[in-house]
């Protein structure tokens, strides 16, 4: 069979592809040449782009799988696949700790104002006495979304000395019993911690979660961390806050808008922003490739 491969892919998830089937690598195509290419296809695989949408789904009629390299899968059409009896599939496991892993970089790097040391020191200023910070031992972490990420990350917290509290809309008790995390509702994250992590999906009940009464019920020492989906953050609200101080800072790798060329955010001492990078490491690229990989052969047998 024909295994459509549209997005850059560790060479061991080709590997692993090319023993059972033909694999063609397309990158970069346009929405003419995507249309084309789809035509004897019976599996794609992608990562955040191109999108697979319904025009593109209806010139593929042997397309039996869509596989995303990644977790999130808002660039593909599932309802239009599940209609046509098109498998989806992503690979959740990959990334997990290396979004922990940025998650806790970004925390650790905002406490000692890393980005603009490194940025006034290569100016040549020697800003010592400016650059005061705080330790993350003894800061209470608010999770929020205790699913694989949250869990990784409430981990790396802990040992770290961290008290770690943590929401979810499923039953997490056992889960953050186990490592020591404490279950409180959202309000109390809200409320209570130093630091606040994002880790649930983008759905209708989590757009816009963290909005202005949110932030207004935050620490005046509080850190936003998001790293899940642009969206659930209100970046307008968000901006206000950091901009007349109402909170201590944000560390952004996730954006309404993406690629973001401009924003007010720019202007801003108190953020850090990253461009969508919390997946990209090599760890985490393999995995992906090799777990996309697996589930695709299997689903074409
Ligand atoms: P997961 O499915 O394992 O966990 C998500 C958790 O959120 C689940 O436990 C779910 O019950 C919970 N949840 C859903 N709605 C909720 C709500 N309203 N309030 C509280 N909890 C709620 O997912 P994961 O692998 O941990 O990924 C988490 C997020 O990270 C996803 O949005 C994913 O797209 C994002 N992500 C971002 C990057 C990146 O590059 N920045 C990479 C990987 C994943």
């Amino acid at each position: 069979m024909k295994v459509l491969v549209l997005s850059k892919l560790d060479e061991e998830g080709i590997r692993l592809l090319r023993e059972k089937h033909e694999v063609e690598i397309a990158l970069n195509l346009s929405d003419a040449e995507l249309v084309q290419k789809v035509a004897d296809a019976d599996a794609l695989i992608v990562r955040a782009k191109p999108e697979v949408r319904k025009p593109l789904i209806e010139k593929a009629p042997h397309l039996k799988v869509v596989g995303r390299a990644g977790v999130g899968v808002d660039n593909i059409d599932v309802a239009e696949c599940e209609r046509r009896g098109i498998k989806v599939l992503n690979a959740p496991m990959a990334a997990t700790n290396s979004v922990a892993e940025l998650v806790f970089s970004l925390m650790a790097s905002f406490a000692r104002s890393i980005p603009r040391a490194d940025k006034t020191t290569k100016e040549g200023l020697w800003l010592k006495s400016e650059f005061v910070g705080f330790e993350l031992r003894g800061k209470t972490l608010g999770i929020v979304g205790f699913g694989r990420i949250g869990f990784r990350l409430a981990e790396i917290a802990l040992a770290f000395g961290m008290k770690v509290l943590a929401y979810d809309v499923v039953d997490i008790k056992a889960l953050a019993d186990r490592i020591g995390a404490k279950v409180v509702p959202l309000e109390k994250i809200i409320e209570e911690s130093d630091i606040i992590s994002l880790h649930v999906p983008l759905l209708d009940s989590t757009r816009n979660l963290i909005s202005r009464s949110q932030i207004a019920k935050m620490k005046s020492n509080a850190l936003l961390i998001n790293t899940s989906r642009g969206g659930i953050v209100n970046e307008k609200d968000l901006h206000e806050a950091l901009r007349d101080k109402k909170i201590a800072g944000a560390c952004l790798d996730v954006f309404e808008h993406e690629p973001l060329k401009e924003s007010p955010l720019f202007t801003l001492d108190n953020v850090i922003l990253t461009p969508h990078i919390a997946a990209s490491t090599k760890e985490g690229q393999k995995a992906a490739g090799t777990e996309i990989a697996q589930k695709v052969l299997e689903a074409l047998k």
